[in-house]
């Protein structure tokens, strides 16, 4: 008697597509939502390093000077954390597992500076001398002059 409950499930069974997929013949289709791997938009970086301070795994590494971003895949476990507190946008997670291998090896991507950005860092690395220029001289009058009450 028991066949006779499961025949209805075995039938529809027989009538439906295999839930298994031929990979790696065929590509898997990585369901909706799913946590693949961090990518930079790496021109979009500010080399801020809010996305380093804030990985719980340490699978980031910014270098402010060279412009480079760098992931160790192995380390990083997919919280998505990164993606929410960098402020330009430039991260996001996209489908797609990291492959597998005996050794653990990091990602590095540099920004290329453009001309205008070059400009840019220059005309406030100007302005920061200027400024401090001022600062100093504004210090040394504000010296002499207590001298000069003494
Ligand atoms: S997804 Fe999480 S673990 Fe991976 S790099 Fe970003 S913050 Fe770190
Ligand atoms: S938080 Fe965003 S902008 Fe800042 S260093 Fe990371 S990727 Fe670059």
């Amino acid at each position: 008697m028991a066949i006779m409950k499961f025949a209805p499930t075995m039938l529809k069974q027989l009538f439906q597509k295999p839930v298994t997929t031929k990979y790696p013949m065929e590509p898997i289709q990585y369901p909706e939502g799913s946590r693949g791997h961090v990518v930079v938009e790496i021109q979009a970086c500010v080399s801020c390093s809010l996305c380093a301070m804030s990985c719980p795994c340490g699978a980031i590494q910014v270098d402010r000077k060279e412009k480079t971003w760098t992931i160790n895949r192995f380390d990083c476990v997919q919280c998505g954390y990164c993606v929410t507190v960098c402020p330009p946008k430039a991260l996001s997670i996209v489908p797609g597992y990291q492959t597998p291998g005996e050794e653990k090896y990091s990602v590095t991507e540099q920004h290329i500076m453009t001309e205008e950005e070059k400009q840019k860092a220059l005309e406030a690395e100007a302005k920061k001398q200027a400024a401090i220029k001022a600062a100093m001289e504004k210090k040394k009058a504000a010296e002499a002059a207590a001298k000069e009450t003494k």
